[in-house]
Order: C-alpha cells, then structure tokens, then sequence
C-alpha cells in the first residue's frame, strides 16, 4: 500500500518534471527488457510528426511501425474512436455487432477473398490463418498438415509463428518448436518444390519480406509459387500484414504481383494505430466450423470502428495511388543520395515501404544522428535502413527526411 502511494507520488513528480530520462530508468527498473529503446519518451502525436516530453518533435518516418497508415491521431480515426466508445466498445462474438460486420463487408468488397476472422495481433492473424489451413489439410488433402514458409521471413512472436519465422535469431531461444514448419530459401521456386511433399498443405510467403531487410522477390517469384501450389492442391497463404492495405502502392500487394491467395493475413494498416489482426479466405478454403477458432476481443466494436473509418479513408482517397507516387518521389530522392555517398550500396521496397542497404553496419549510429537532427527511422539490419512513414506524408516531408540523411550521412564522408 505504502509502496503503491509512494510510486503514485513519484510518477506524479515525474510528470511535472517531464524529465524523460526518468522515465527511462522506471522502464528500465519495471519492464521486462525485451527491446533496447531508443533514448526517447514520446507523448504526442498528429499527423506525421511526433513530439517527446522534453517538447522536441520529430518527423516520424517509422509510423508506429508501418501502422499508422493515416498518420498520429487523424480525425476520422479519433471521431470513429470516440464515437464508438460512447456507444459500445466490447460485446464479445456470441452477439452480432456492427462495425465488425461493416468492417468484414469492405474487406471482402475490395479483395479477392470472400471471408473474414478478426483478431488482436498479426502473430494471432497468422497464427489463425495456419490453424485454417491445418482444417484444410485435414478435410481435403489426407491429413497433410505441414507449411513451407521462408528464410529471412517474419510471421510474429507465438510459439507457431517463431517456428514459421525462417530467422536463427527468432528460432534458437525456443527450441524445440512446434513441428510442421519447413523453411526454405526466400525467392527460390526449386526450393519450395523440393520441400513440398504429401504432407504439406500450404505455403506461406511475405510479397516483399519486411522485417527481414525488405527483401523484393523476382517479379515471377509468386506467380510460381501460385502455379505450384495449384498444380499440389495446397493452399497459398500471403502474410500482408505490413505489405497491405495500401503500404506498396496497391491496397493490396497481390495486386502488383498477378496472383490472387486462398488465405492472406493483415494488420499493422489496418486500424490507423489500434490493435487488430484478421485474416481472409477464399470460400472454398474457408472450412472452420463453430466452435474450431475464436476471440474474445477479436473484432470488437472499439477497434472495428476505427478499422472501417481507416480503410474507408484509404479507398475513398486513393491513398494507395498517392503511396506510389510518393514513393517514386523519395526513391528518386534517394537515388540522388547514392550518387553522392559511395557507401550506399542500394536502395530497395515499393511504394512507402523502402530501405537503404550500406557497405557497413552503420547504420545504429545514423538512426541515432537523425534522430538528434528530428527525424525517426528504423533500423532493420545492422547495414539496412529502414523508411515505413505514414502513407498521408507529403513531398515536403520526403524532402525533409532527405535533407536530414543527407546531412547525417555528409558526416560519414
Ligand atoms: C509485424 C508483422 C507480423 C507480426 O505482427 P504482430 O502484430 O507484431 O504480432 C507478422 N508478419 C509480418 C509480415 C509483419 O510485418
């Protein structure tokens, strides 16, 4: 009791003095360390700038980790929140509700896929879309269970998905992990095929893999992995949790690459900063039955709301058109970098969701310089930058956030 009113006091004082180092050292005495932080205590947001508690803003070119799509705070996500949290924020899925249902409508109206399961995370979205194909499996193809999934990839943070994750790094603390995951080389049609037996029931791919360095495939690359999985009967799954809703220039990414997949997962994009996951089916894969997967929160009222006014922006402003070329302007931008700065091996990602690759691993102290000069960015690799700001960011942001790399990136001549 005293040591509760004794720790009120002190974050009252703490508020007051606004010393975010403060902060810092209460994170470090009471938080799990599972994350090294950057030295910053944010406590505000509009639009693509962010401010900490010593007043210093930023130009946010890491978005909340390509999840808020529409910026900080944008008014039809705050109206839709508010809103909503007057009206009902949690039902839970015995009862019908609205938003879910609004949400569900749009998805299926601009996709491919026929079929909705809302949840929390993209972890939990995958998680769920491997359950489904596991159904699939076992209904259609004789029992087959495993799922081909690739090196370099991320697919979250629950046991299934470490084990999906085809990263050493992610893998090694847990083993032994789940069984049925085969990982295989990224971009390598002969390598899924060589995997493939009459135990696998899906393939599971990232368009462009985000987490593992934004990594391109070959423009063929899901075409094959398509045409193999038709030829097998398996099922492909399309992880777009930071490649969709309007991240690479298309609202979805599939659209880019020709192919249509029987289940994708989203997330990140998805509810302009809160939490939730879903993933989409095609009807034909769309085989759970009641009571075979579910969620407490999943779809609630609160977060669906703030989804549907998030998606409705982004179709009803063709801010997928507006991410390509956006992108193409800070590509070009970024070109211009590489010409002068012989240490910038290449610029790589489509639409919003770029990164720099170097000849060093340099690039821990440029995300601490720029964020000196103001400007956010993520470090993917220990020699690649990553950029995955807000999709509403305007050619004077880019310019801003090229002025800054450029004077970072000056010191290192
Ligand atoms: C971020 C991410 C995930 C995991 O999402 P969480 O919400 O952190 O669980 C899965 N797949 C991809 C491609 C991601 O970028």
């Amino acid at each position: 009791m005293l040591c509760s009113m004794r720790l009120k006091a002190v974050e009252m004082g703490l508020r007051l003095a606004g010393k975010m180092e403060q902060w810092q050292e209460l994170e470090h005495k009471f938080f799990m360390q599972t994350v090294k932080r950057l030295p910053v205590t944010l406590v505000r947001g509009q639009g693509a700038r962010v401010w900490d508690t010593e007043g210093k803003e930023y130009l946010d070119f890491v978005g909340g980790w390509a999840v808020n799509t529409l910026g900080h705070c944008h008014p039809v996500v705050v109206e839709a929140l508010v809103e909503q949290a007057k009206t009902l924020i949690q039902a839970s899925n015995q009862f019908y509700t609205i938003p879910q249902v609004q949400l569900a409508k749009l998805l299926v109206d601009n996709s491919c896929l026929d079929r909705v399961f809302f949840c929390n995370s993209g972890a939990e979205a995958n998680e769920g879309a491997m359950k489904l194909a596991r159904r699939y499996g076992k209904l259609r193809l004789n029992g087959a269970y495993e799922i081909i999934t690739t090196h370099g990839s991320f697919h979250g943070r629950t046991l299934a998905t470490v084990a999906a994750t085809g990263q050493d790094k992610f893998q090694q603390p847990y083993i032994p992990l789940p069984g049925g995951f085969i990982n295989v080389d990224y971009d390598s049609i002969g390598a899924m095929k060589a995997a493939t037996t009459s135990r696998t029931c899906a393939i599971m791919v990232e368009p462009i893999q985000g987490e593992g360095g934004v990594n391109v495939p070959g423009d063929n690359y899901l075409k094959e992995v398509r045409a193999w999985c038709d030829e097998k009967g398996m099922l492909l799954i399309l992880d777009e949790i930071q490649t969709g809703l309007g991240r690479i220039g298309s609202l979805f990414s599939y659209e880019q690459y020709g192919v249509e997949p029987d289940i994708m997962t989203l997330a990140k994009g998805l509810g302009g900063g809160v939490p939730i996951g879903a993933f989409l089916a095609k009807e034909r894969a769309s085989v759970f039955a009641p009571g075979e997967h579910g969620s407490t929160y999943g779809g609630n009222p609160l977060v669906c709301a703030a989804g549907l006014a998030t998606l409705k922006f982004v179709i009803d402003n063709d801010i997928p058109a507006k991410v390509k070329s956006m992108g193409q302007y800070f590509v070009a931008g970024l070109e211009k970098l590489k010409a002068k700065f012989g240490f910038i091996v290449e610029i790589r990602g489509r639409g919003l969701l770029l990164a720099v690759s170097f000849d060093g691993d340099i690039v821990e102290e440029v995300v601490l310089d720029c964020l000196k000069e103001g400007l956010l960015v993520n470090q993917v690799k220990t020699n690649v930058l990553r950029f995955m700001p807000p999709l509403i960011i305007t050619e004077k942001d880019v310019d801003e956030a090229l002025g800054i790399l450029e004077t970072v990136l000056s010191r290192r001549l």
